[in-house]
């Protein structure tokens, strides 16, 4: 079984949700720094004031302010992790590769319009994080949380204007850690098309 796991791909691919599964399933502590930011921003701490126009943009927020942070919560989770947004950048993976080694890079790959569809019709929770999509993966009441009966939000970088600049902003800037992994020998990639079920399936015996 693999311990630590960073999970790649483009916004939208389903890393989260494959996450949770393998999390629930195997017992991961999954650490997904978009979750991090978007508490912040809640909460109105100093980093989630500074992230929050880059957040709005769909650029990336600076290293130095996800680079200390992601490395306190790996410290602090001591065991098996799923890493979900992170690294995002060369410069953040030779961050992570001082700190801990990383067993597998699973990479999910979605087509861009698929993308599109997918995080746009996106509704998430405030209070537990769990996922929705309106049409493949609805709540059971029409906006509400199945999990904990918050009311269900669109993310505001969820639109199709961020949208199309964090897909840019991923082939720039993350892309390059597809081939980055390859050459440590550490690169799965898997078609991140078909049901949640089905790609997970595929997902659990690469983990496994
Ligand atoms: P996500 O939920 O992973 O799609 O992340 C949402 C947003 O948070 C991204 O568009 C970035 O603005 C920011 N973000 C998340 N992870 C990182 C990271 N590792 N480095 C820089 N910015 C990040």
């Amino acid at each position: 079984m693999k311990s630590t796991i960073v999970l790649l791909g483009p916004p939208g691919s389903g890393k989260g949700t494959q996450g949770e599964k393998l999390c629930s399933e195997f017992g991961y502590v999954k650490l997904s720094t978009g979750d991090m930011l978007r508490e912040a921003v809640k909460n109105q701490t100093e980093l989630g004031k500074k992230a929050k126009e880059y957040m709005d943009a769909g650029a990336l927020v600076p290293n130095d302010l996800i680079i200390g942070l992601m490395k306190e919560k790996i410290k602090e989770a001591n065991g098996k992790v799923i890493l979900d947004g992170f690294p995002r950048t060369i410069e953040q993976a030779d961050a992570l590769s001082g700190q801990l080694e990383v067993d597998l890079a699973l990479n999910l790959d979605v087509a861009d319009e698929e993308l599109v569809k997918r995080i746009t019709m996106r509704r998430s929770c405030p209070d537990c994080g769990a996922v929705y999509h309106l049409l493949w993966n609805a709540p059971k009441a029409d906006g509400v949380c199945d999990k904990c009966g918050a009311k269900l939000y669109q993310r505001d970088d969820d639109t199709e204007a961020t949208v199309l600049n964090r897909l840019k902003t991923y082939r720039e800037k993350t892309l390059p850690l597809v081939e980055y992994y390859g050459k440590k020998g550490k690169l799965v990639t898997v078609e991140g098309v078909g049901s949640i079920d089905e790609i997970y399936e595929k997902v659990k015996k690469i983990v496994q």
